[in-house]
């Protein structure tokens, strides 16, 4: 599990980098998804992970334009917008409880509740301090609690930088062969 914690819409984000993706296969997915279970309903069979990446890539596209000041690309939007209708939620009294349900099948439910993260995202103030990780060859995104967080993960990107600093400071420092 590279990064969870972020809004659920960052999450989703973040379940594809460089040289990984947790959709490549159910077995990571499902990891992915019982880190999320506190906010996200587990799905109780599995889902359609090719539905999933199409709204990942609808949501990421939707976020990048968005981010910059403008306007989503019409099929993004209706990306999410389909999602959003398939599996709409009602509430359902089960006394003394209420309950939310969904319409749709599993896949619809999952990609319903991302949806409706992303537009939460997309449409409330903490778009704007979205940032991206500093790391040179990380594209994670992750909304900073405070104004100073450059990384990720300060222990994969901010470590990695800084061993890479430190080599790069060392050896244009230090001569390489200096007698006894
Ligand atoms: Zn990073």
């Amino acid at each position: 599990m590279i990064l969870v914690g972020e809004p659920l819409a960052l999450d989703l984000l973040n379940t594809r980098w460089r040289d990984g993706d947790l959709l490549g296969s159910g077995a990571l997915f499902r990891d992915w998804l019982a880190a999320q279970r506190d906010r996200l309903t587990p799905p109780e069979a599995e889902v359609d992970l090719d539905a999933v990446r199409l709204l990942r890539q609808a949501v990421r596209e939707c976020v990048e334009h968005a981010r910059a000041g403008g306007t989503p690309p019409a099929p993004a939007l209706r990306t999410v917008n389909e999602a959003l209708r398939h599996a709409p939620a009602h509430r359902e009294l089960v006394w003394p409880d209420v309950l939310v349900r969904r319409g749709g099948d599993v896949t619809e439910r999952l990609l319903a509740e991302l949806a409706e993260a992303a537009v939460d995202l997309l449409t409330g103030p903490a778009l704007g301090r979205v940032r991206g990780c500093a790391g040179p060859e990380c594209s994670l995104l992750f909304l900073p609690a405070h104004p100073g967080r450059r990384w990720c993960s300060p222990a994969l990107c901010g470590n990695r930088v800084r061993v890479a600093r430190y080599y790069r400071r060392h050896n244009a420092s230090a001569p390489t062969a200096r007698p006894e």
